[in-house]
């Protein structure tokens, strides 16, 4: 289901030790199967914050200089149907968490597929990606047989779709050929296991069946089903990939190599219809949503079609004929109609809330009735989990049988609904506000509008390398890009040859519009949101990135970002700025092969000796150097090597730490109470997991000595409290709402004159930073300096930011207040508080360099990275 990453504090000391693998989901939602069927509006209130989950997650050699658009297309054209592939049969593992619910374990799948695909001439399966885990992901083709030539024909005409829609969209001949695809998606959250085990029956039902209505479906489509999107999360029975992400969130940012695998599945599918299938919501719940509603889709035709088949999934559930007396189960419920709201469709996170943008005219999250995860799933008895799941099997199967048979009654018209979409895209018509009453039920309240600029342009003006960062990921999400052949001028302003431009009329502008626009405050429209409310690659990438009104240059289409690295040719010691994630790659490269480097002002400073090693990194990160100049005055620096930090942090930071290159060590509560060795850490860094009033006597005597030369840098509210308990900085952190949340206006500044420290950990950021459950500092001592406040306007650009019932906790309150401060305690620690969100789900990646930031700068004025 969607639930919050948020655990209840009482499962954490649990969940720390570690030997639990057992799924921890809150059960805000998921009714036991006698009680009522519970609401699908949820309230975040002032429940825990959000990531307090410190996940040991493995770490994992990666690599880090992977371009996301590497990633190739995943389907063949150049071969027929059926392709009879033989797929890998993992080793067995007795203890993949399926097994007890009488369900398919992840090294059951391959043999299963092997045998489908010999019974008959319907089934192929393909390995399209491994897991983070190194899991195999499995892909399944269902449709008639196709020569080679039939199947190229298939994607010509798919192409057809996509880049030139108009011509598409006259041709009358085209829905006659074209197979409509549709996708199946299973087990995304990896304890929700059923969504497979339907998927497999009902392909060896499509395999084997002699109904001729069968064979006329498959005729007319391609049904795509990922068996299960998350093979880590179901073996071990948690909710999460190996790398403690949510993979149901990851859309926008595609972190996860599952994520991009099911992005690419889209791209080159371009399905009309997707199905996702989760647990556990009673009765069985089916989208669409309730507002808000995303603004970048063709809300008009997706609502349509999206609310016909989920009537009929809703009919097809209920047919089965189980009841709440007999078996515990409610009738379905679809959120559009039946809730107000708190079930919405505004950030794409989700794979219902993305796949719209490559062509889907008919979403939807499926949330199969009894729960079998949780504390059920160790607390029931075997033969009452296998009665959900077996219940729960059906129930997903009768989603996917009811959704094949709509896209065969509807054939036509979704088809030419997917080139409606691309049309409009393509066209550069205006935003559509859908009329009242296109369905029952569709109000004031359901409308939902963007304006489209002309186009973006893209520049390095803040980073080179981030804005090629920006610009490989939208390509990545099929998005076109150009590249401008000369200087050319927009809405006043010159843009240097080079630029990169975003043309708006294209097929898939509402992706790029999604992810480029600045987005809304929607505070003032809803009370209360599903998940979070604001996101922005224009804002929190780190690139410059602006929507102009008028479009007149020459530009050429690019595959790929173009090479940024450059080391200049004037001789002498070399200065690198901070300034992106992959100038910290760079940098910890160089300080991992032990070069001599100096950390002064926001600056690392390597020696001219050391010129090949930086002409290497340049090439290999895509990062510039320029000459560091020795002006009057200024110092060489401190010296620099490669920073270890214990974390006590959510799995998205420890993730996004490693990614950076940071030498990470997790680290608890129990871990520093069972004794810690601080001998080997440089900086702690503390959001989660650690609270320094439950240390024993002796690991707090142990981390009073390392505060005496290490760095501090916390997060949120368990770093506040920490902050606090061990009498670092003087400042009291004052909490916002909760489940307040998005892209906020922030200030950044050096400090005070003659100040201890230079702002040097907020000096250079974006103007926008995010926030989830946002805090800020008052109350601040002589020692400290704001690094970063919240602008006097707003703050919030984009989300939803509401004060508490009390009137505290909101955005007004937070204007003109610190947001990140640093300073050194009199022990001597090098302290930052950060009450942004600069990590959050390895999203915003123009802040992650503020963080490496703070991390150099606490190591080397604490001399702690030099010890090492
Ligand atoms: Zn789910």
């Amino acid at each position: 289901m969607r639930l919050p990453p948020a655990l209840p504090p009482a499962l954490l000391p649990a969940l720390l030790t570690g030997f639990l693998v057992i799924p921890l989901v809150p059960n805000t939602v998921s009714a036991d199967p006698v009680a009522p069927p519970a609401p699908a509006v949820r309230d975040f209130g002032n429940g825990p914050e959000r990531n307090e989950v410190a996940a040991d997650v493995p770490e994992r050699a990666e690599a880090r200089t992977a371009a996301q658009s590497e990633q190739p297309g995943i389907l063949s054209h150049e071969r027929g149907y059926p392709r009879r592939t033989r797929l890998p049969v993992p080793p067995e593992n007795p203890a993949d968490a399926s097994i007890k619910l009488g369900l398919v374990p992840h090294h059951g799948i391959a043999p299963r597929l092997n045998d489908l695909q010999q019974r008959g001439d319907r089934v192929s399966a393909q390995v399209v990606g491994r897991s983070y885990g190194g899991r195999d992901l499995y892909l399944v083709t269902v449709t008639a047989p196709e020569s080679a030539a039939e199947t190229r024909e298939q994607e010509r005409i798919r192409e057809r779709i996509e880049n030139d829609p108009a011509a598409a969209a006259r041709d009358r001949k085209l829905v006659r050929t074209y197979k409509a695809p549709v996708f199946v998606n299973a087990n995304i959250h990896g304890n929700e296991w059923e969504g497979t085990d339907a998927a497999l029956r009902v392909i060896e039902e499509l395999a084997t069946s002699k109904d001729p209505g069968i064979a006329d479906l498959l005729a007319r489509t391609r049904l795509y089903f990922n068996i299960t999107a998350n093979p880590d999360g179901r073996v071990s029975g948690v909710r999460q990939n190996g790398a403690g992400f949510d993979l149901n969130r990851d859309f926008v940012t595609a972190s996860q190599p599952e994520v991009r695998a099911m992005r690419q599945i889209m791209i080159d599918a371009q399905p009309v219809t997707v199905i996702d299938l989760h647990g556990y919501v009673n009765g069985t719940l089916i989208e669409p949503t309730t507002p808000p509603h995303g603004a970048n889709y063709e809300y008009d035709l997706f609502i349509q079609n999206a609310y016909a088949n989920g009537l009929g999934m809703e009919a097809a559930v209920n047919g089965l004929g189980y009841t709440a007396e007999k078996d515990g189960v409610y009738p379905a419920q679809i959120p559009f109609r039946d809730s107000a709201e708190g079930w919405d469709d505004w950030p794409p996170i989700f794979t219902p809330q993305y796949a719209p943008f490559h062509g889907a005219v008919a979403t939807h999250t499926v949330e199969i009735p009894l729960r079998v995860n949780g504390s059920d799933y160790t607390q029931q008895p075997v033969e009452e989990l296998r009665r959900r799941s077996a219940i729960n099997t059906d129930v997903a199967a009768a989603a996917i049988r009811a959704t094949y048979n709509f896209v065969r009654d509807r054939h036509d018209r979704l088809i030419a609904d997917q080139i409606e979409v691309f049309r409009r895209g393509a066209a550069g018509e205006p935003s559509k506000a859908v009329p009242l009453g296109i369905v029952p039920g569709f109000g004031p309240e359901d409308v939902y509008t963007t304006t489209f600029p002309r186009a973006y342009v893209i520049t390095g003006r803040r980073s080179e390398a981030a804005a090629a960062r920006l610009v490989d990921h939208l390509i990545a999400n099929d998005v076109r890009v150009e590249r401008a052949r000369q200087a050319f001028r927009a809405d006043g302003r010159t843009y240097p040859a080079g630029s990169y431009v975003v043309d708006m009329r294209q097929p898939k502008r509402g992706l790029a519009n999604v992810m480029l626009e600045a987005g809304a405050d929607i505070s003032p429209r809803v009370d209360a949101m599903y998940d979070i409310s604001g996101w922005s690659h224009g804002l929190l990438w780190g690139a410059g990135v602006d929507a102009v009104t008028s479009l007149r240059v020459r530009a050429d289409p690019v595959k790929a970002a173009a090479p940024t690295g450059s080391v200049p040719r004037t001789p002498g010691a070399l200065a690198l700025k901070v300034a992106d994630a992959k100038d910290v790659l760079a940098l910890n490269d160089l300080l991992a092969q032990g070069t001599a480097v100096t950390w002064a002002d926001g600056a690392a400073i390597v020696p001219a000796a050391a010129r090949p090693a930086a002409r290497a990194v340049a090439e290999r990160y895509g990062v510039a150097f320029s000459p560091a100049g020795t002006p009057a005055g200024t110092s060489a620096g401190t010296p620099l090597s490669r920073v270890r930090i214990a974390a006590a942090a959510s799995a998205d930071e420890l993730f996004t730490l490693r990614e950076l290159g940071f030498a990470v060590t997790p680290v608890s509560t129990a871990a520093l109470n069972a004794g810690y060795d601080w001998s080997g850490t440089d900086v702690l860094f503390v959001s989660s997991g650690l609270s320094y009033t439950a240390l024993n006597p002796a690991a707090r005597a142990a981390l009073d000595a390392f505060l005496s030369t290490g760095g501090v840098i916390t997060r949120g509210g368990t770093g506040a409290a920490f902050n606090a308990a061990a009498g670092l900085l003087t400042a009291t952190a004052v909490a916002g709402r909760g489940d307040a949340n998005g892209v906020v206006r922030v200030r950044s500044a050096g400090g005070p004159a003659g100040g201890p420290v230079s702002g040097q950990v907020g000096g250079g950021s974006p103007d926008h930073s995010f926030v989830y459950s946002p805090r800020w500092f008052i109350g601040l001592g002589p020692e400290v300096t704001v690094e970063q406040s919240y602008a006097a306007e707003g703050p919030l650009v984009s989300g939803h930011w509401r004060p508490d019932a009390d009137g505290s906790g909101g955005q007004d309150a937070a204007r003109g207040q610190a947001a990140v401060v640093s300073g050194r305690d009199e022990r001597g620690a090098a302290v930052v508080l950060f009450g942004t969100e600069p990590m959050f789900r390895n999203h915003p990646k123009g802040l992650f360099p503020q963080v490496a930031r703070a991390l150099y700068w606490a190591s080397s004025v604490t001399g702690a990275a030099v010890k090492g």
